[in-house]
């Protein structure tokens, strides 16, 4: 079970907007150990999926996530800071005495609300192949682009979405934290709307739930807690092939006038 959904107010051009978030993560039927990490914490949103021999990819997500929890406690949550935490990852798993294995490392994938400027925005950074997704008007849409082979087979042509499922090369990254050196993340800037809806994932949910099913959780659950439940749940039932892990983030316009927030709207 996801823990409560949490809450998180901020004003943006006179507007009072709510911010709300839950999380999850969940061992799956195959696995036998839970190599991901998941950080919800107001502004910053980020899930890991560690990869790597014995207990590698667990130390890997693990240390990723506390170092960006510590941003966070510092109350300092920007580009710099997320890829001196991201330094200071890589050392800790270079430096841990059960991380010999080359190919230990982490994916790192969120969102995290950029208050900086005049007005707060949205940054995404993905490295490896956990995703961001976004719901606005009722449009599903990948936020982050995988750093997979495959995903580099389809975009040079030689392979179709289709022909991507079950490929031999579908866990293959070709960016990590901690793998040999530290790339860094992709960022994307996005406006700050009421009524959109993040989903960050490993792709132990998108192995199991299409897009289309993950949008069909979002419209049926409003509250974040409960969607994060129903796609556990689907993703379990599914098969759990994998360790699941998302953060649901949503953004609720709470002053009177407003009603784009949730499934009203309609
Ligand atoms: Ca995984």
């Amino acid at each position: 079970m996801a823990e409560t959904t949490k809450t998180h107010s901020i004003t943006i051009a006179q507007r009072p907007l709510q911010l709300s978030w839950a999380g999850v993560t969940d061992l799956g039927r195959r696995r036998e150990t839970n190599q991901d990490a998941f950080l919800a914490e107001f502004p910053l949103f980020i899930v890991a999926d560690g990869m790597g021999g014995h207990a590698g990819g667990e130390i890997a997500s693990r240390s990723t996530v506390a170092r960006l929890e510590a941003i966070v406690e510092s109350g300092a949550v920007d580009r710099e800071a997320i890829e001196n935490a991201l330094e200071l990852a890589v050392a800790d798993i270079a430096d841990h005495p059960e991380t010999t294995d080359e190919g230990t490392g982490t994916t790192l994938t969120g969102v995290y609300l950029d208050v900086a400027g005049d007005e707060p925005q949205w940054v995404s950074l993905n490295i490896g192949d956990s995703r961001v997704y976004l719901l606005r008007d009722d449009r599903l849409v990948q936020v982050t682009t995988d750093h997979s082979v495959v995903q580099e087979l389809i975009a040079a042509g030689k392979l179709s979405p289709e022909e991507a499922e079950g490929h031999p090369y579908s866990n293959v990254i070709t960016r990590a934290v901690g793998a040999s050196e530290l790339t860094p993340p992709d960022y994307l800037t996005i406006d700050v709307r009421p009524g959109d809806r993040f989903v960050i994932c490993s792709d132990g949910l998108t192995k199991e739930l299409t897009d289309y099913g993950i949008q069909h959780f979002l419209r049926e659950n409003a509250d974040p807690g409960d969607a994060v439940d129903a796609m556990l749940a689907a993703a379990l039932e599914n098969g759990g092939r994998d360790n699941v892990t998302l953060v649901i983030v949503q953004v609720s316009a709470t002053d009177e006038s407003s009603s784009t927030d949730g499934d009203t709207s309609e």
